[in-house]
C-alpha cells in the first residue's frame, strides 16, 4: 500500500458547495499533490496552521454560511484527547459525479468545528487509508448520509494505536 501520504500544502478555495449544500466544509487542496492515489475516500490527520497570510476569501463564503446546516454527527465523544493541532479527518478525491464535475479535486473534511474558515492557511494531512470508491448520487440526502458513514469509519479506525502514532508524521 501507498500508506502512509505525507502532504504538506496551502488551502483553496473550491467552489463553495461543502458547507452550504452539504453542510460539510471541505479544505481543497491540489490534488496533483495526491496523484498516486486513486479517487475514492480516505481517512486520515491534518494540521493546520493559520499563522500564514490568508488568502483572498471569494465573495460567496458569507453567502454560503447562511444558507449552511450542519451534519448530524457527534463528534465530542471522540474529540477529547485530539482537540488542539492534530485532528483526524477524510478525504475525497474524484471527479464529483454527482456535481458533474470536469475538474479533479481533493478535499479534505476536518472532523472539527472551527470557528471560521482558513482559506490560505498551511494544512499538514497524513493519509493512512482508504473508506471506499467515489459513487454517484440521486440525492444530496444520499449523499449526506454516506459521509456520515465515512466520518464514523474514520474515527472507528483512527482508534488503533499503529494510527495514532502516525500522528508524529505531521506534529
Ligand atoms: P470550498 O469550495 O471553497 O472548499 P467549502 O464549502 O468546502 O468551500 O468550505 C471549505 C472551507 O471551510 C475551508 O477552506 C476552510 O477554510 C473552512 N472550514 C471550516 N471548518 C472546516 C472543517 N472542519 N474542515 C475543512 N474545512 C473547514
Ligand atoms: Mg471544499
Amino acid at each position: 500500500t501507498p500508506f502512509p501520504v505525507v502532504v504538506e500544502t496551502t488551502v483553496e478555495a473550491g467552489f463553495g458547495r461543502g458547507s452550504a449544500e452539504l453542510g460539510c466544509p471541505t479544505a481543497n487542496i491540489p490534488p496533483g499533490l495526491l496523484a498516486k492515489l486513486d479517487t475514492g475516500v480516505y481517512y486520515g490527520w491534518a494540521v493546520v496552521d493559520q499563522a500564514r497570510e490568508p488568502a483572498t476569501v471569494p465573495e460567496w463564503v458569507e453567502q454560503a454560511k447562511q444558507r449552511e446546516r450542519k451534519i448530524d454527527v457527534n463528534y465530542g465523544s471522540k474529540l477529547g484527547p485530539l482537540a488542539g493541532t492534530c485532528f483526524p479527518m477524510v478525504m475525497s478525491i474524484g471527479w464529483n459525479p454527482f456535481y458533474d464535475n470536469k475538474q479533479k479535486s481533493a478535499e479534505v473534511h476536518i472532523i472539527h468545528q472551527f470557528p471560521d474558515s482558513f482559506y490560505g492557511a498551511a494544512i499538514k494531512i497524513v493519509v493512512l487509508g482508504f473508506i471506499r470508491n467515489e459513487q454517484s448520487y440521486d440525492s444530496v440526502d444520499a449523499l449526506i448520509e454516506d459521509i456520515q458513514t465515512d466520518i464514523k469509519v474514520a474515527l472507528h479506525s483512527l482508534d488503533r494505536p499503529a494510527y495514532a502514532e502516525a500522528q508524529n508524521l505531521i506534529s
